[in-house]
């Protein structure tokens, strides 16, 4: 027996430490997990936080190696959603008291989209009354646009950093100022210096990727005192370059139990912040997303884009729920947080308390 039970005793964790959570299996690795529960409940509480996920549009400037949307790919059909269909889908999730909806898209700079992302905010804000908290994923983008959306209510941002090894970065995005490390991590910044609670978050099981890899992106998260984090299983997609190193890959399997050990592990480490159960986890595992949960997650964002375009948005490929209608994931999810013993949070923004911490220290 190695000191895994040692470690997890701990207040504070080396880089070989992480090393050496990563690597548990067997006992050790349920000790692992029961440990992420715990500090769950302790800090969190068991209550799982609904974020509506509508993705409005598979539309991408960008190139990135691994995505199925990339602008490259001829094969993807593009669509955008009508701002009719956007607030649509944002009163479902209003008239479902899921509390907050994320807007997430392909990466679009122009100063049309900007606009069109300020009006769609307030009038989510005025069609809600104000009842809905507001999540943007729409990549990287100025800071006078950022302070513009925040500015008109919206208060969480998720921009993954994907890996926080530089090296690594750019052997899966194409070398150009586009795809640039330090302009993603000075995004990063600007949300936080905005007053976002901003969340970040990697790709699991990469090609390349080590286990020293994720040891330094967890401590990347800690260092930068991330509000919340979204994490889950990198998923090979053939129309995509990374494809090519497809044999280099874990097994799915290893790369799902990686990223359970990831949410436990981060949950150890940053007790307070708000880790989504990644709806990666259930393309390998039907009960993926509850996985996460006992693993010490506290979000899920359940998909409410009209089931119509759910099969043109593949960031990877076996994504499951694409042939769903919003109104089957609600009941499906509720049922699923009661197997993992958690409860719903319904009608409640379910803000980071990390960054209610920190803002008032
Ligand atoms: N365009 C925005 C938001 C949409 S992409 C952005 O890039 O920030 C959202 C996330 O999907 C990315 O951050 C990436 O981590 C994830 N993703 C893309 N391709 C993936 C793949 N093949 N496997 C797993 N996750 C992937
Ligand atoms: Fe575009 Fe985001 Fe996919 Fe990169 S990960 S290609 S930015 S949608």
């Amino acid at each position: 027996m190695s000191n895994i039970p040692e470690i997890l005793s701990q207040s504070s964790f080396s880089h070989s430490d992480l090393e050496q959570l990563l690597q548990c299996e067997g006992e050790e690795k349920r000790l692992l997990y029961e440990a992420g529960r715990t500090t769950k409940e302790l800090f969190v509480g068991n209550k799982v936080y609904f974020r509506g996920l509508i993705e409005f549009s598979n539309i991408c400037a960008k190139d990135c190696y691994y995505c199925g949307i990339r602008r490259s790919n001829d094969a993807v059909h593009r669509y955008n959603l009508t701002d009719h269909e956007i607030l649509n889908a944002a009163s479902f999730a209003d008239e479902n008291n899921f509390g907050s909806v994320v807007l997430q898209s392909g990466e679009n700079s122009s100063p049309a989209f900007a606009q069109r992302i300020t009006n769609l905010i307030t009038e989510i804000k005025q069609i809600s009354n104000n009842r809905l908290g507001i999540t943007l994923s729409v990549g990287e983008q100025s800071e006078e646009v950022y302070r513009q959306w925040y500015e008109a209510g919206a208060h969480r941002y998720l921009l993954r950093i994907e890996t926080s090894n530089q090296l690594l970065y750019h052997k899966i995005h194409p070398q150009d100022p586009q795809h640039d490390f330090n302009r993603r991590l000075g995004c990063l910044h600007a949300l936080r210096e905005i007053g976002y609670q901003t969340g970040t978050g990697v790709m699991i099981g990469l090609p390349f990727q080590t286990l020293a890899d994720l040891a330094d992106d967890l401590l990347f998260f800690q260092q930068f005192g991330i509000d919340m984090v979204g994490m889950g299983p990198y998923l090979e997609h053939s129309q995509t370059p990374l494809y090519e190193f497809r044999n280099e890959l874990l097994p799915l399997q290893k790369r799902f139990e990686l990223s359970l050990k990831m949410i436990s592990i981060l949950r150890i480490l940053m007790k307070d912040i708000n880790i989504v159960a990644a709806t990666a986890l259930q393309a390998i595992d039907s009960l993926g997303r509850e996985k996460g949960i006992k693993a010490g997650a506290n979000i899920i964002m359940p998909n409410i884009t009209p089931g119509l375009y759910r099969k043109d948005y593949l960031l990877y490929e076996n994504k499951p729920c694409v042939d769903e209608e919003p109104s089957q994931c609600k009941g499906c999810l509720e049922a699923r947080v009661a197997l993992a013993d958690g409860e719903i949070g319904f009608g409640e923004w379910g803000d980071s308390v990390h960054f209610k911490n920190r803002k008032s220290v």
